[in-house]
């Protein structure tokens, strides 16, 4: 029969237990020591180990094992409880278990010692979801507990728990574990199923688990379920376009200007189902991720992410201004309400990506695209085609729709110490949009500028409302580029329809000196 890859790889032991080694340490201890409690409350996110640590310290309670680690996992005992048939550990759902004829079993049958164990263990999973009398009949045991009885709660959410019970158990957090433990876990077991997998694949299902050990055992089941490789094409497939990584892309799209690449990845979430509404609710949500990591500097809790998730927010919130986090907010909200009421919500989120994308184009070049690529988890590929082709296929005789974007303050986007800039090459072949460079480059090429400054190879480095600044690698150009000054600032008006001033910068400190 076919085994749940999460049920078939539950820990049997300590050893076993992923990324919760401050628990087992107590527990470890405790167990060595003969000083086990008679509450436990185990809180944690889910699948994080709570019930399986339950089961282990259980067996740990009952393990026959004469000598050596408890507990051993393969005597009688420990084998029984993991089989789920050992008739001193009784595992209860308090949510399909708050009856009133529940509470009272419960309390009838805590009066009787264990039948064949050292000790009789209740396990209380979801125990946020005792009714009130239930939690009352809980707290009078625990008030006085019989004698070799212990209470294993688990929950994940202990806020939920009267203080009454919170005081009388022994109370153990369960950590997120990091998606380093989880891939090395996932290698392991691919190699012993002999399933091929590609690094690539196994870590992005580490990162959406998100730390829960159980959730990205069943995505790798359900990756591995098909036959074949597991390759990191089937993981997206599987995880239909909604984790957090679709998010972080399409913000560092919109961030980067790439208007054609973000329409597309709507088009490629909308082709698996996700609904256009939910897909922006979910936008929206991630510019308030963002908003938290630019400000609450331990966001661990109050995001209930994993701490590798976390960092990807914290890597976008570090290029986002809080002007463009908020335009976002209120852009994507407005298009949400009126989506509401639309026939046809799926226009007006595509028009809130474009007029996203678009804002503040002119305002400064996306100088830490190049630098900043390597470290964006997922990069989903454009398909070839798809409905914002026509997007894709501006003419370039009309160069001034994408360049000028609508009048904003420069404060909108930092601008960057143009000291450092350095060339970099633009992705101008990707989106079909004019960036700087290709701005520059039919700058260059006018007749009414010098052949001499055209074939300098001078740089576009920035530009503003009011500003352009040309980077310049020695003091002749520089004084080439002050003659001609009339014609570059009227040329740079021509193509993008505003007036602005011309700045030179010498760029190379050493070339600067042997000029002066
Ligand atoms: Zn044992």
């Amino acid at each position: 029969m076919y085994q749940a890859l999460y049920r078939s790889y539950r820990p049997e032991t300590f050893q076993g237990l992923l990324g919760q080694d401050h628990i087992v340490r107590v527990l470890k201890n405790q167990l060595d020591a003969g000083t086990t409690g008679h509450a436990y409350l185990f809180s944690g996110t889910r699948g994080t180990g709570k019930t399986s640590t339950a089961r282990i310290l259980a067996k740990g309670l009952n393990c026959l094992a004469p000598q050596g680690e408890r507990p051993c996992g393969e005597c009688a005992v420990c084998r029984e409880i993991a089989a789920g048939v050992f008739v001193d550990v009784i595992e209860i759902d308090a949510a399909s278990n708050n009856g009133v004829e529940n509470i009272r079993e419960l309390r009838e049958s805590v009066n009787y010692p264990p039948a064949v164990g050292r000790k009789k263990i209740y396990v209380i999973d979801e125990a946020h979801m005792l009714s009130q009398a239930a939690a009352n009949a809980l707290l009078k045991t625990l008030e006085e507990p019989p004698a070799n009885i212990v209470f294993i709660l688990a929950t994940t959410e202990p806020q939920k728990l009267p203080s009454t019970i919170l005081s009388r158990c022994l109370r153990l957090d369960f950590h997120r574990v990091s998606e380093k433990v989880i891939l090395e876990r996932f290698i392991e077991i691919c190699d012993e199923l002999g399933v091929e997998a590609e690094p690539d694949a196994l870590a992005l299902i580490a990162s959406n688990a998100d730390g829960s050990v159980r959730d990205g055992l069943s995505l790798l089941d359900r990756c591995i379920a098909g036959a074949g490789v597991v390759t990191r094409e089937r993981v997206l497939e599987f995880l239909g376009m909604c984790g957090q990584e679709v998010f972080l892309d399409l913000t560092g799209m919109v961030l980067d200007h790439q208007v054609g690449e973000a329409l597309l990845l709507l088009d490629g979430a909308l082709a698996q189902g996700k609904d256009v509404n939910q897909f922006a609710r979910d936008w929206v949500e991630h510019f308030r991720h963002l908003l938290v990591v630019k400000y609450v500097s331990n966001p661990q809790a109050m995001l209930n992410m994993s701490l590798e998730n976390i960092k990807r927010l914290q890597q976008q919130a570090e290029r986002i201004t809080l002007d463009k986090i908020k335009d976002s907010i209120i852009e994507l909200s407005e298009a949400l309400s009126e989506a509401k009421w639309s026939t046809r919500p799926r226009v007006i989120v595509e028009l809130a990506i474009v007029r996203l994308a678009s804002a503040g184009y002119a305002q400064v070049r996306p100088v830490l695209q190049e630098t900043e690529k390597p470290d964006m988890p997922v990069a989903v590929r454009p398909k070839p085609t798809g409905p914002a082709a026509p997007v894709r296929d501006v003419p370039q005789a009309e160069p001034e729709a994408l360049i000028a974007g609508p009048p904003q303050s420069e404060s909108m986007e930092p601008i960057a110490n143009p000291q450092r800039i350095e060339p970099e090459p633009q992705p101008v072949a990707h989106t079909g949009e004019l960036s700087c460079e290709e701005l520059w480059n039919r700058v260059m090429q006018d007749e009414r500028i010098s052949k001499m400054a055209r074939t300098c190879g001078s740089v576009l480095a920035e530009i503003t409302d009011h500003l352009f600044t040309v980077e310049v690698s020695n003091s002749i150009q520089e004084e080439q580029f002050k003659k001609e000054e009339k014609q570059l600032v009227e040329v740079v008006e021509e193509y993008t329809g505003r007036k602005r001033r011309l700045q030179l910068l010498l760029n190379d400190a050493e070339t600067q000196e042997s000029f002066l």
